[in-house]
């Protein structure tokens, strides 16, 4: 897979050649490029953002340094790629492990990270009208920058990218896998550290009963902080009934 990013701070990018992702990077699994913007502004200051046209508060990020970056990146992208351009923001759609599972397939993923209130809209409706445009969000609340949420979406995007992870039976039985549960609680060796034991259960060696005590585990957690997330055929009786956005259950 190729990842190009255009950010004011490249040094940001730099976590990901640590962990399995720098090792995939070195493998050539997936080929990140990351661009400063402000190369393609030719002030003396290389200015990448103005005033907000209306009045209003903070800066907006100009669109020719982001036009001529943008076209830089795409000119060098493979014929047949079809790059997909994501623009991190607060305002798009949520980015999930669905997502991440979808963008995994792709060939070519180009993340544009706004600064200050944003990007010029007309950048996105430029890109739009030539090819795939989303503005994805990993979450309520607002950061900084596109940054941080660029290398999340990246980490989530690239595990699941064939040959990063080295056992890809570790990425089916995960949080937001599947039935969409949250994850069992695991444990390791020692059996007892702090008088805090290992559950019985699984140095049983009975495998048909791990599994059990497992679900029932994942059930029991995801009830417990997210109930949103558990399918409404897996709730307790009383719990069916329940409508609303944080009512238990999901069809
Ligand atoms: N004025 C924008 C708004 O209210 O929607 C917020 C701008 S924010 C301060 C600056 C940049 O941070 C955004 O352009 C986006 O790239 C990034 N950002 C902030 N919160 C984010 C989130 N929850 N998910 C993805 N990107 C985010």
């Amino acid at each position: 897979m190729r990842i190009d990013v255009v950010s004011i701070f490249p040094g940001y990018f730099d976590a990901l050649e640590l962990s399995l992702l720098g090792k995939a990077r070195q493998r050539g699994v997936i080929d990140l490029r990351v661009h400063d913007l402000r190369d393609f502004a030719h002030d003396r200051h290389r200015t990448v953002d103005d005033t907000p046209a209306g009045g209003g508060a903070g800066m907006v990020m100009k669109p020719e340094p982001w036009g001529e970056a943008l076209d830089s990146v795409l000119a060098e992208a493979e014929a047949d790629a079809d790059p997909l351009l994501i623009f991190p923001s607060p305002a798009g759609e949520v980015f999930t492990q669905a997502t991440a599972r979808e963008l995994a397939a792709e060939r070519h993923l180009v993340f544009g990270c706004g600064r200050y209130e944003g990007i010029d809209q007309r950048v996105f409706d430029e890109y739009a009208s030539r090819g795939r445009v989303r503005l994805m969000s990993i979450g309520d609340y607002v950061l900084n920058g596109g940054e941080v949420a660029s290398i999340a979406m990246i980490e989530a995007i690239g595990r699941l990218v064939p040959g990063v992870v080295g056992n890809p039976e570790s990425l089916v039985e995960e949080s937001h896998e599947a039935d969409g549960l949250l994850e069992y609680p695991s444990y390791t060796k020692p059996a007892r550290w702090r008088d805090r034991e290992v559950p019985p259960v699984l140095l049983s060696g009975n495998h048909a009963a791990i599994a059990t005590w497992r679900q029932e585990q994942r059930v029991e957690r995801t009830l417990r902080v997210r109930p949103e997330l558990v399918p409404r055929n897996m709730l307790p009786e009383e719990l069916r009934g329940s409508r609303g956005r944080h009512a238990a259950g999901r069809d």
